[in-house]
């Protein structure tokens, strides 16, 4: 799966940083705990609808399996968000234009309401024809993931040659064709220095893309768990051209979110951090893996803590250290003593944020943490019960075919593959 999490329109330039300085000595504030089930909260899923796809990342943390989709199956899913009253739904991968019914899916989740967007890695989204299949299938946004706009680093993340010109060109396919974008972006070892480069080449070159989205590498999954030396980045790797390109990007008014960086590592763009918008919104956040996951319901947001958290004034809020996969370090962790409530009110003051909820001031906000909430973890009625996908004997040959094909390209690229399922 291209990672990414939501997010569009525009923050207001209230939500500006609440700036702060890492070990600056503060008086840390109680913790608040946090809160759950916000009413009218816009919750989106994801349906992760092929696991194959037409790139080989040495990073991927989705690579093939032998579970496949059809319509009918996707269909059952997409109603099952229609039915938790989720505001809409991710179609993701795998590379997920290689469904072949990925229009029809779309479209039957648009007629129901969804809002509905996709993860590409933009190869089939550069045909003019496709991009507006899609627009006319009723998806509202795409995130094109682009990791690097050195050609080189892309093509070495990419596993192949020529793919960032192919990504370009289904930004302005899409648009051409009424698809708001975002691009999205796996922070890794190999683009950890050059993230501003990014923006300022997709600024000045691709003005309509108005969002972006930054995730850390997940290290416990795929290949990214079997190439963790080669991927993983340290978060002082990053640090410096993600301040650099999250300012860049505040001051041309555009917006962006960025998943599985602690706030100590991005403290004068708290605001911005999905885990803290989730944990301050109370979201929670649904996806169908087709793997032996199969669904995985997330509402809690908080990772790992180090012990120096115990007196960072953003505990309470901030989402810790990834810990899965054991890939990052949790020294690298420094506390911060700085303004928790200024980071609250604006995240539940942004009113360009499509999952507001009805909690839209830091007053309301402070309310709402003294009445304990009733918990949302665990199974909640129909969980687990939805079978994501299908394993057939055509699958099967399918995917060690597949298999097989990438073990040639692994082994030219100087990368591992992946563990196979724990079935197989
Ligand atoms: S709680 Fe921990 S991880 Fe989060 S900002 Fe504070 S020190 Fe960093």
């Amino acid at each position: 799966m291209e990672h990414l999490i939501f997010g569009a329109g525009r923050d207001k330039e209230a939500t500006a940083a609440p700036y702060g300085v890492r070990g600056r000595r503060h008086r840390p504030e109680a913790g608040a705990g946090y809160a759950r089930g916000l009413p009218g909260v816009a919750n989106i899923g994801y349906i992760q609808v092929v696991r194959h796809c037409n790139h080989f990342c040495g990073f991927c943390s989705n690579p093939t399996t032998p579970y496949t989709h059809d319509f009918a199956s996707m269909a059952t899913l997409v109603d099952d968000f229609v039915a938790r009253d989720y505001f809409g739904v991710i179609l993701t991968g795998g590379e997920p234009t290689l469904h072949p019914e990925l229009p029809r899916i779309a479209a039957y989740a648009a007629g129901k309401g969804l809002h509905v967007r996709v993860i590409t890695n933009g190869h089939r989204l550069a045909d003019r024809s496709f991009a507006r299949a899609l627009a006319d299938a009723g998806v509202a946004l795409a995130h094109v993931s682009i990791y690097s706009v050195h050609p080189k680093v892309e093509a070495q993340l990419r596993g192949m040659d020529g793919t960032l010109p192919r990504a370009l060109e289904a930004l302005d396919a899409a648009h051409e064709a009424g698809i708001e974008l975002n691009v999205n972006c796996v922070i890794n070892r190999l683009n950890a220095d050059h993230l501003d480069d990014n923006i300022r080449y997709l600024i000045r070159h691709h003005p309509q893309v108005r969002h972006f989205v930054w995730n850390n590498l997940d290290p416990s999954m795929g290949r990214a768990q079997v190439n963790q030396e080669q991927f993983t980045p340290r978060l002082a790797d990053f640090e410096l051209s993600l301040h650099r390109a999250m300012r860049l990007l505040h001051r041309s008014g555009r917006t962006f979110r960025v998943e599985k960086v602690p706030l100590c590592y991005m403290t004068d763009f708290a605001w911005a951090s999905t885990e803290t918008r989730k944990i301050v919104k109370a979201e929670e956040r649904i996806v169908h893996f087709l793997d032996d996951k199969q669904t995985v319901r997330q509402t809690e947001w908080g990772h790992r803590y180090a012990e120096a958290c115990g007196v960072c004034s953003l505990r309470s809020i901030c989402g810790g250290l990834f810990d899965r996969g054991d890939g990052y370090d949790p020294e690298e962790l420094a506390p911060v003593f700085i303004d928790r409530d200024a980071i609250v009110a604006a995240i539940v003051s942004d009113d360009a944020d499509p999952s507001e909820g009805e909690v839209r001031s830091l007053e309301q906000w402070r309310a709402r943490q003294q009445v304990p909430q009733p918990s949302r973890s665990g199974p909640v009625p129909g969980d687990g019960l939805v079978a994501v996908g299908r394993v057939t004997d055509r699958g099967r040959r399918l995917y060690e075919a597949k298999q097989r094909s990438e073990a040639t390209k692994a082994e030219r690229l100087g990368v591992a593959q992946e563990l196979p399922e724990a079935d197989e």
